[in-house]
């Protein structure tokens, strides 16, 4: 019988930070600029990146120094994973910590990274990071209807599954 991946038979806190660092899948959707309303605390999503963020890649430019380069850049744990309230659904941290499994499209199922951007799921192409040293805090007290301006939709849903079978590329 097949053995069963690392994250069907590992909780989050169990995983070693190899298997932590993979599950994400790079969709980038946590790396956008977000709005908070203060009456309903729904939090909506821009299409306005943080200055850190490569559109092409949908990557993080300096990963390893993130939090120290951008102070309010969040880390995931498997303890904060539980109290983020403005993970995407699709978000293989939150999936698993809902007790959900991945997506089929999910790169560590298909074997290839580009898998989430054929499924819609990530922003890659879609986004402008902010231009460098241009504080999101100034932003909003010069400019709250440009920022409002900006405010996108994302998919509040899941990403459905594609029907793809592990290891099986798709060509569109
Ligand atoms: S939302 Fe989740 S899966 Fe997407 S880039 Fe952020 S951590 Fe990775
Ligand atoms: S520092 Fe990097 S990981 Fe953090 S929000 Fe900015 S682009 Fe995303």
């Amino acid at each position: 019988m097949a053995e069963r991946p690392f994250w069907q038979v590992k909780s989050l806190a169990e995983m070693s930070a190899e298997e932590w660092e993979s599950l994400c899948d790079g969709c980038g959707r946590c790396c956008l600029v977000k709005l908070e309303d203060e009456d309903t605390e729904r939090v909506v999503y821009t299409d306005l990146a943080c200055h850190m963020f490569d559109e092409g890649t949908c990557r993080c430019r300096a990963y390893e120094e993130r939090l120290r380069e951008v102070p309010d850049c969040v880390q995931l744990t498997p303890e904060t994973v539980q109290k983020i309230d403005w993970l995407p659904p699709s978000c293989a941290y939150r999936r698993l910590a809902e007790g959900r499994d991945l997506p089929d499209w999910h790169p560590l199922i298909t074997g290839d990274p580009e898998s989430v951007h054929r499924a819609g799921a990530s922003v890659r192409d879609r986004v402008e990071a902010l231009e460098g040293g241009f504080s999101l805090v100034l932003m909003a007290e010069n400019d709250m209807d440009g920022l409002m301006a900006r405010i996108a939709e994302w998919p509040e849903e899941d990403v459905p599954d594609q029907g793809s079978r592990p290891g099986e590329a798709r060509d569109d």
